[in-house]
C-alpha cells in the first residue's frame, strides 16, 4: 500500500490551524476512487461525523508523494482540493443544523428546493473560497 505523502499531512495540519479546525480529528485516506463512485473524476471528498468531531479525508491515490520537481501548477491544484475538502469541514456545523434543525421545518417541497439550493451554495462557497486562498498565501 502507498505510504501517505507527508507533505499533505503536513499541508493539513497547516490549514486546520488556519481555519481553526484544531477540534477535528482528520483522518486521511488515499484511494482509487474517492467517493466510491468507480470514476477517476473525483479527486477527494471528506465523510463527516459531527456529533465526535471527526473526518475522513479521501483523497486520489495519484497525489504527488512529494512536491519535488512536480509542476507548480499541479501541485497548486492540488493544495486547492486540500483546502476545498477541509472548507467543507469548517462549514460543516452550519450545513448541518440548517438541514437536520431548519430545513425540515419547511414544508416537504420548500425543504427539499432549499436543501439542493444550500447544497450548490456551499460548493460554490468552497470553491471561491479555496481559489481566493490559495492565491492569497501563493507560494502556496
Ligand atoms: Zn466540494
Amino acid at each position: 500500500m502507498q505510504k501517505f505523502p507527508e507533505w499533505v499531512t503536513e499541508y493539513i495540519a497547516e490549514w486546520k490551524r488556519r481555519l481553526y479546525l484544531q477540534e477535528w480529528e482528520i483522518a486521511t485516506v488515499l484511494s482509487a476512487h474517492p467517493n466510491g463512485d468507480g470514476s477517476r473524476e473525483t479527486n477527494a471528498c471528506v465523510e463527516l461525523h459531527l456529533d465526535v468531531l471527526q473526518a475522513t479525508l479521501e483523497i486520489r491515490d495519484d497525489i504527488p508523494a512529494s512536491l519535488d520537481g512536480v509542476d507548480p501548477d499541479t501541485a497548486r491544484d492540488w493544495k486547492k482540493i486540500i483546502v476545498h475538502e477541509l472548507l467543507h469541514i469548517r462549514v460543516a456545523r452550519m450545513i448541518t443544523i440548517l438541514t437536520t434543525d431548519i430545513l425540515p421545518e419547511l414544508a416537504p417541497q420548500a425543504n427539499s428546493l432549499t436543501h439542493r439550493w444550500l447544497e450548490h451554495e456551499e460548493e460554490l462557497l468552497v470553491q471561491i473560497m479555496a481559489q481566493a486562498l490559495i492565491d492569497l498565501t501563493e507560494d502556496g
